[in-house]
């Protein structure tokens, strides 16, 4: 491939949480980008709608997560202060649960392994702390002091600002059909145009599978529900930190008051997992609410149990809950960033950064080995 011919040097496919991170580290480390949108930037359609996410630093999904945590909470920094947007807000995060289940001893093993600044309570001092969960016997909390809240919109929307403003061309509303590895580069087809890059990053979140269907990605909806507290004074995020819990089968995760009226509440894996992204009903039954005022009429009971909104996103998710990052075996001009199995927004930065480093140096100083793409059968 002849330089001549280039429409860019790396071609960007979706732009929500990891498509926008990756643009922006591309062109902040001099590379000419075009990106690729098929809504508009910042839409509510796919994985990073629904106002807030969790920042964790002490990880329910093991240590060897904590050295790309940290550099995701200084990128968090870099792009608030670059864009003048406040994305970050520390309100600590507070993991819930019996000491031995595996996420609390992960979540252990990340504070002693990378000496996190964080607090054990044991279960009556967690009760007297925060009365406003309901615990069973035994349960204690750990309390990761720079665990937080991240605002998921205006944070796609900064990082997609932050690429426009270093150069990159992003086009909105602009599927891309097919990405044609060959000649030493890679052609981007959409309705209009083929363009011609150097190497193309796919960040189709739970689209990918219609762009490399051989990338062993499921897509699993995910239902938030916000609930109004009796005592609003309780539930500020200076009394409630974001947390996560696990308690008889039931995960659930939430948020302390942002809107001025309601608990954001999660629970994964209430839904069944879809044939593809384009069947995502946001239309819900009400049998499908029912789990999550259920959880919290059990262990939040100074929330109302009915929930006053709600809606349904979706995430790609992968058999081991790891994502899968790296160029494709078959087409090593096409890197994939996917399958981020609902805990990939808090590491949006860093794995644009990686996503920078692969496709501009080929490699990457972070140990992203348990995420290669050659663990699945891939192939374009
Ligand atoms: C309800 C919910 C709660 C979550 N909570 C947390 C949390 O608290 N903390 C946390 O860290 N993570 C959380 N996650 C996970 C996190 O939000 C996701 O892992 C992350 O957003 C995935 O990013 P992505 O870029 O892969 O997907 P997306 O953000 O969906 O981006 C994919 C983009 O690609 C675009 N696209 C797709 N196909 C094409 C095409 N052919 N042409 C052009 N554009 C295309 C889409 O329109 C979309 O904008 C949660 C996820 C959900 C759904």
């Amino acid at each position: 491939m002849t330089t001549a011919h280039l429409d860019a040097d790396v071609a960007v496919v979706g732009l929500g949480a990891m498509g926008s991170m990756s643009a922006w580290r591309l062109a902040r480390a001099g590379a000419r980008v075009l990106g690729f949108e098929q809504f508009g930037i910042a839409h509510d359609r796919g994985a990073a709608g629904g106002e807030s996410r969790l920042f964790r630093m002490a990880y329910h999904e093991g240590p060897e997560y904590v050295p790309l945590l940290r550099r995701a909470r200084e990128l968090w920094g870099e792009l608030a202060a670059a864009s003048g947007r406040e994305l970050f807000l520390p309100t600590g995060c507070l993991s819930i649960g019996l000491p031995d289940l595996p996420p609390m001893v992960n979540v252990r093993r990340s504070v002693t392994d990378h000496d996190l600044e964080h607090e054990v309570l044991a279960h009556d001092e967690l009760a007297s702390r925060y009365p406003q969960h309901r615990l069973h016997d035994g349960e204690i909390g750990i309390h990761d002091v720079a665990g937080g809240m991240l605002r998921p919109e205006l944070a796609v929307l900064a990082a997609a600002q932050q690429a426009r403003a270093l150069g990159a061309r992003l086009h909105e509303h602009t599927a891309v059909r097919a990405i044609e590895p060959g000649d030493g580069g890679v052609t981007v087809v959409t309705d209009e145009e083929r363009y011609r890059v150097r190497r193309a990053v796919v960040t189709a979140g739970p689209w990918t599978r219609e762009l490399v269907p051989d990338v062993a990605v499921t897509v699993k909806p995910i239902v938030l529900t916000w609930f109004a507290p009796a005592d609003l004074s309780a539930y500020g995020p200076d009394r409630f930190p974001a947390f996560i819990r696990d308690t008889d089968g039931v995960h659930l995760f939430g948020c302390p008051v942002l809107d001025g009226m309601s608990v954001k509440c999660g629970y994964a894996d209430v839904r069944e997992p879809l044939p593809g992204a384009r069947d995502l009903t946001r239309d819900l039954p009400d049998s499908a609410l029912r789990p999550l005022s259920d959880a919290v009429r059990r262990f939040l009971p100074g929330l109302h149990p009915e929930p006053i909104r709600h809606n349904v996103y979706m995430d790609g998710y992968t058999a081991d809950r790891t994502a899968v990052v790296g160029a494709l075996p078959a087409a090593p001009s096409v890197v994939v960033l996917a399958g981020f199995s609902g805990h990939g927004f808090k590491m949006a930065p860093v794995f644009g950064s990686i996503a920078a480093d692969l496709t501009l140096e080929g490699g990457t100083a972070f140990d992203v080995a348990r995420m290669s793409p050659s663990r699945f059968d891939v192939a374009v």
